[in-house]
C-alpha cells in the first residue's frame, strides 16, 4: 500500500490538520524560520553555484521574501545585507555568460535568472550606499537577457538531415517558459519601483514591454500548436488530444518543471493583452488536462502514459496542476472561463489537494521541487482560491499547508535518522532548506499578528521563481 512501504515516496502522517492551533503554530514557525535562515546564511559563504534552483540566486530570493515580512525577530536590514552580499559574491566570482542554446534560457537554471536577480537587486534594493553593479556589469546582465530573448525567438532553417523539433525546449526549468518567467519577474519587481524613462532603464523597458512578452508568448504557443499536431498518437482523434503540446527531450511531460502545466502557468501569468488571442486554445488544453486527471486526483508524468505514476511533486504531478488551475480560477472573469469549467476546475483542485495533503510529506529533502515545500505551496494556491467561502468552516487547505510545513520542520533529525533523503543541494531553494524557509514565510504572510488566518482578498504570493509574479493587467 503506498505510503507504508519503505519504497514509498512520502511519509504517511497520522495527525490531522484540525489539531493545529494557529496562534501557537505561528510562534513556532517564526522561531523555526529564524533558525533556518541563520543556518542557510552560515552555509552561504561556501556556495559555489549561482542559479536560482541550486544556490546563490535562490538564497537571494529567500532573503527578499523573508525581508518583505518585516519581522522584528529577523531584522529586515540583516536580510537585505545578506542578499546584497550574496549578489556581490556572485558578481565577483561568477563569469555570467549569455546563453548559447534556446532551450537553456530559463530563470531557474541558467545565468538568465542570475542576471535578472542582480538587476532587481541593483535597481530596487540599494544597500549601504554603494551600487551593486558598475556600468559594465549592468550592461552584461542586460545583454544576457536580450540575448536570451533573441535566441528563444530564433527559428533556424532545417538542415536536410537534422530532425527539427520546434516544440521542444519550451519548458519552465530550462527553456522558453522559464525565460518568460524571468521577464515577468523583472516586470513585477521593477516597473512599480523605478523610473523606466531614466538612464540605464531603456533596455529594461523594452525587455518587459508588452511587445516582448507577446512575442515570446506567441512563439511558445506557435510551437505548442505544431507540437500538438505532430505528437497526436495514431488513432487518437483531434477532439481527444489537446490543441497545445510541447516536448522536452522527446517526452511529452504534463507537470510543472518540464511540461504543459508549467508552460501554461507562465502564459496565464502574463498581462491579458499579451495572451488574449490564445485564451480559447489555452482553455481547451486545460479541459484536456481535466479529462486526463487520474482517479486518485493525480496526473501521469507524461501524456499518453499508461498507468499513473506515483509521483505527485511540484516537478511532476498534482502540485503543478493545482497551482495552474488555481491561477486560472483567480483570473476566471478576465480569461472568460465559463461557470461550468470553473466548477470542474474547483472539483479537480479539491481532489488533487486531498492527495497532496495525504502524500505531500515527500522524502526527497524539504525543497520546492520534489520536497514538502512544493506541497505546501500547492495547498496555499488552492487555499488562496477556494478557502473561506463558508465562514463557519475551517480554511481547510490553509491548515493542511500549515500542517505539512510543521511536519517538514522536523527535517534535521529525520535526515540524520535516514527517514528523509539528503538532497544534492541541501540548502538550496528548489531542493533544500531555503525552499522550506520561503514556505514558512508564505504561511506567516497569511496569518495576522493576532494569530488568525487573514482570509481571501489579499494578493498573497506563491512559490518563488514560479507563481509569485504579480500579474499586472496593463
Ligand atoms: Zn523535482
Amino acid at each position: 500500500m503506498p505510503g507504508l512501504g519503505s519504497q514509498a515516496r512520502f511519509i504517511a502522517h497520522t495527525s490531522s490538520f484540525t489539531e493545529i492551533d494557529l496562534e501557537s503554530t505561528q510562534g513556532y514557525l517564526l522561531k523555526r524560520l529564524k533558525n533556518e535562515v541563520a543556518r542557510v546564511h552560515r552555509h552561504e559563504a561556501q556556495s559555489f553555484y549561482p542559479s536560482v534552483y541550486v544556490e546563490t540566486s535562490g538564497f537571494v530570493l529567500m532573503d527578499w521574501r523573508v525581508a518583505d515580512l518585516n519581522l522584528s525577530d529577523i531584522p529586515t536590514p540583516e536580510l537585505e545585507a545578506a542578499a546584497q552580499q550574496a549578489c556581490a559574491r556572485m558578481v565577483r566570482s561568477v563569469s555570467l555568460k549569455p546563453p548559447k542554446d534556446a532551450s537553456r534560457v530559463s530563470f531557474m537554471e541558467t545565468h538568465v535568472g542570475c542576471a535578472a536577480v542582480l538587476i532587481v537587486q541593483h535597481l530596487t534594493r540599494p544597500e549601504g550606499g554603494k551600487p551593486l553593479l558598475d556600468c559594465h556589469s549592468y550592461q552584461r546582465c542586460v545583454l544576457i537577457l536580450r540575448s536570451a530573448v533573441k535566441l528563444a525567438l530564433y527559428r533556424p532553417v532545417q538542415a536536410s538531415n537534422v530532425p527539427l523539433m520546434p516544440y521542444d525546449g519550451c519548458e519552465v526549468l530550462y527553456g522558453r517558459a522559464g525565460l518568460l518567467y524571468g521577464l515577468l519577474f523583472l516586470r513585477s519587481n521593477i516597473t512599480a519601483e523605478i523610473d523606466l524613462d531614466g538612464p540605464l532603464s531603456g533596455d529594461i523597458k523594452a525587455l518587459t514591454s508588452f511587445d516582448t512578452l507577446r512575442k515570446v508568448v506567441d512563439d511558445v504557443i506557435d510551437r505548442g500548436t505544431m507540437g500538438a499536431e505532430v505528437t497526436r498518437p495514431p488513432g487518437v482523434t483531434p477532439s481527444m488530444w489537446p490543441p497545445l503540446m510541447w516536448s522536452w527531450h522527446h517526452k511529452l511531460y504534463l507537470g510543472a518543471a518540464h511540461g504543459v502545466a508549467g508552460i501554461l502557468q507562465m502564459i496565464v501569468s502574463c498581462p491579458l493583452d499579451t495572451i488574449a488571442a490564445h485564451i480559447p486554445i489555452i482553455l481547451q488544453t486545460v479541459e484536456w488536462l481535466l479529462h486526463v486527471q487520474c482517479e486518485d486526483g493525480n496526473w501521469s508524468s507524461k501524456a499518453s502514459e499508461g498507468p499513473p505514476t506515483e509521483r505527485q511533486e511540484w516537478c511532476h504531478g498534482a502540485p503543478g496542476l493545482v497551482i495552474l488551475f488555481s491561477t486560472i480560477l483567480k483570473r476566471a472573469a478576465e480569461l472568460s472561463v465559463s461557470p461550468g469549467l470553473q466548477s470542474r476546475l474547483k472539483s479537480a483542485v479539491h481532489r488533487a489537494s486531498d492527495l497532496i495533503y495525504a502524500e505531500g510529506f515527500l522524502k526527497k529533502g524539504v525543497g520546492l521541487c520534489h520536497g514538502v515545500s512544493g506541497s505546501v505551496f500547492a495547498l496555499l494556491a488552492a487555499s488562496d482560491t477556494l478557502d473561506g467561502h463558508d465562514k463557519d468552516l475551517l480554511p481547510e487547505r490553509f491548515y493542511q499547508a500549515v500542517h505539512l510545513a510543521v511536519l517538514g520542520s522536523h527535517w534535521h533529525g529525520m535526515t540524520r535518522r535516514g527517514e528523509l533523503r539528503r538532497p544534492d543541494a541541501p540548502y538550496s531553494l528548489y531542493e533544500g532548506l531555503s525552499g522550506l524557509c520561503t514556505a514558512y514565510a508564505a504561511i506567516l504572510e497569511r496569518i495576522t499578528p493576532d494569530g488568525e488566518w487573514r482570509g481571501l482578498g489579499s494578493a498573497f504570493r506563491g512559490m518563488p521563481g514560479y507563481d509569485d509574479v504579480m500579474i499586472q493587467m496593463r
